[in-house]
């Protein structure tokens, strides 16, 4: 090891088989470091997935945050199953990102937002490869659910989708203005408020526009929508997404889905609808995924309180990571089988 780290603390270590045992792990790891200072010894890399290691869009993570922290690390190639990071100072500034394929831009925001949204000066980012991705937020999801969310607790992303990228060219593109976290709040989201407003969205990207109309026929009928638009994508490579926003008070939640090769345009959407009537059946305000994304900033601001849908392993494992690295307390409750409160003590 580098003789300039001997001066450094204790080393975080981090099995990456633990868990959920994905991504999730390397960019929550990546993210407290660079806040905390505190560098991290990660082993058994996606250990647990079909194919193991640091991928390409991982590696992305990787280099990106060494480049915003100029951080000393080792380990950092393709299908590495170990890796050792040790952060120096977080720089703002203006930065951009090419995953060189259809990787997930949103997962290289979710990796740098925490850190850079600490700066005293704002930062922009341009990323470009995949912005609908499977198991992935969409650009969609992050702009109108994520972001909105982030507002209350008083963080302020300009967010905006240049160019769409689906599997497998990507060549999509965000643009993102993070500006300094000022004021900070708590949240809280136990309560969703008045009787929801459910509008459904579809878009096309180089494909016939009957799927994207077929999918908010089929939406409407099962849903009973308020309102129903298909909107505009630009970009190189094809594919087609559609979003549900259940607006309510307090709240929008968003569930998106994407168009599949050997599924129809009813199939799809017919899937999306019996994932928003089982979140409006549950009571609860924030969706299973919704919940993973908010412990971090919940964490690194004034705490909070919501209720969620489920909690998954991600969940779970997002919340044993952050306790690890800051001094923190996430709880979580079952109030019943589909409605748990979360807890986030600062
Ligand atoms: P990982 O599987 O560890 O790479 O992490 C995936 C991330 O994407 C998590 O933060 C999930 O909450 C998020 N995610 C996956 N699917 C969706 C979805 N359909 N809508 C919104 N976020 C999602």
């Amino acid at each position: 090891m580098n003789k300039a780290l001997a001066n450094m603390p204790a080393t975080i270590q981090i099995d990456g088989s633990q868990g959920e045992g994905g991504g999730q792990i390397l960019r929550t790891a990546l993210a407290l470091s660079m806040i905390t200072g505190q560098a991290f010894e990660l082993i058994n890399i996606r250990a647990g997935r079909k194919k193991p290691g640091l991928m390409r869009q991982h590696l992305v993570c990787v280099q990106a945050s060494q480049q915003i922290s100029q951080a000393y690390i080792e380990g950092a190639e393709l299908h590495s199953q170990r890796l050792y990071f040790a952060p120096q100072h977080v720089q703002s500034g203006k930065y951009q990102f090419q995953i060189g394929s259809a990787g997930s831009t949103t997962l290289v925001l979710q990796t740098l937002l925490p850190a850079l949204l600490l700066q005293d000066q704002p930062s922009e980012l341009i990323v470009s490869g995949g912005t609908h991705n499977p198991l992935a937020p969409t650009a969609d999801f992050i702009e109108h659910c994520f972001l909105p969310c982030l507002k209350k607790i008083g963080i302020d992303v300009d967010f905006k989708l240049e160019k769409a990228g689906f599997f497998p060219i990507g060549a999509g593109q965000i643009h993102i203005t993070i500006h300094p976290w000022q004021q900070r709040h708590a949240l809280d989201l136990r309560q969703c408020g008045q009787s929801p407003h459910i509008e459904a969205h579809a878009a096309v990207l180089n494909l016939a526009h009957d799927i994207a109309q077929r999918e908010l026929a089929t939406l409407d009928k099962k849903l009973k929508l308020d309102h129903q638009q298909q909107f505009f994508l630009n970009g190189i490579s094809q594919g087609n997404t559609v979003y549900v926003r259940v607006e309510h008070e307090y709240h929008t939640q968003l569930f998106t889905a994407l168009g599949e090769m050997r599924k129809s345009a009813e199939q799809i959407a017919n899937h999306l609808a019996e994932q928003v009537k089982s979140y409006q059946s549950s009571k609860a305000v924030v969706d299973e995924y919704l919940a993973d994304q908010l412990l971090l900033p919940l964490a690194l601001g004034q705490g909070g309180e919501f209720t969620a849908q489920c909690i998954s392993e991600h969940t779970r494992t997002q919340a044993t990571m952050i306790e690890k690295f800051i001094d923190c307390e996430i709880e979580f409750i079952e109030l019943d089988k589909s409605r748990f409160q979360v807890n986030v003590k600062v």
